[in-house]
């Protein structure tokens, strides 16, 4: 059985939604987390997890909605984490690859939303993009209990300062483009404890999908034989290896799913 360890459901119908959970227990995948990403999906998110005992989510604010968000959206995060059981602060980060002109924004709800993590004793699921090193200057300061650093493409040296922060590092459809070396040398080569698997659906597709077809979580059975092959390992053995990281990440998840 697998985890996707990120898959944006909320961005699907409710009716595709419906099919989407069926082909994903079809395909072994055994929980899947859903992290919201602005004021406006939290609500939905809570909703759409609460329709089925394999959902899992995480509550915070992505960097690229973070022009929509004020303080009075903190708040409002804070007490909607008090009030359910998110099994994570997510999906919170920099992203300098879509925007770089509200840089200072994006640190401030960064670190105000690490803090949020800090009260709760939560792990935070975290976006990176062309912004690794600005993270981690956070995870510095503000000291979390670890998480999922998402959709990993570092060096090898800044995987290791995750890993010593108490992170794993989060792997899916990018990893499976035949020239994705860079990638798919760290997902071979890095310990096998620090590695989870997710789709970040409906985003990072896999390589074999069409143009037409949707990337959703099904997909994450495929994701995790193409690196259980390139790791030399039994697909079984990696899958239950890929769970028990996932639970250490997300210690929430592992208590109410084990
Ligand atoms: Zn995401």
């Amino acid at each position: 059985m697998w985890i996707d360890s990120h898959c944006h459901l909320d961005f699907f119908s409710e009716a595709i939604i419906k099919k989407i959970m069926r082909s994903a227990r079809n395909s072994q995948i055994s929980n899947i987390v859903i992290p919201s990403v602005s004021p406006e999906n939290l609500s939905r998110v809570l909703d759409i997890a609460g329709q089925d005992d394999i959902l899992f989510y995480a509550l915070g604010f992505h960097p690229i909605y973070i022009d929509e968000i004020n303080n009075n959206d903190l708040t409002i995060l804070s007490d909607c984490v008090k009030n359910n059981s998110p099994v994570a602060i997510g999906e919170i980060g920099i992203d300098l690859f879509t925007r770089k002109d509200n840089i200072f924004k994006q640190q401030d709800f960064l670190a105000a939303q690490l803090k949020i993590a800090i009260d709760y004793d939560l792990p935070v699921i975290l976006h990176t993009r062309n912004a690794i090193d600005v993270v981690l200057k956070y995870l510095r300061k503000y000291k979390v209990r670890g998480g999922i650093a998402h959709a990993f493409n570092g060096s090898n040296q800044q995987a290791y300062q995750f890993i010593d922060l108490g992170f794993k590092l989060g792997f899916g459809g990018a990893m499976t483009f035949p020239r994705a070396n860079h990638i798919q040398k760290l997902a071979k080569e890095l310990p096998i404890e620090s590695i989870v698997l997710e789709t970040d659906s409906p985003d990072m597709p896999p390589f074999w999908l069409e143009r037409d077809e949707q990337n959703q979580p099904k997909e994450l059975e495929k994701i995790g034989m193409f690196l259980a092959e390139l790791r030399g390992l039994d697909p079984h053995k990696m899958a239950r290896m890929i769970s028990k990281n996932t639970f250490e990440a997300l210690p929430m998840l592992g208590k109410l799913c084990t």
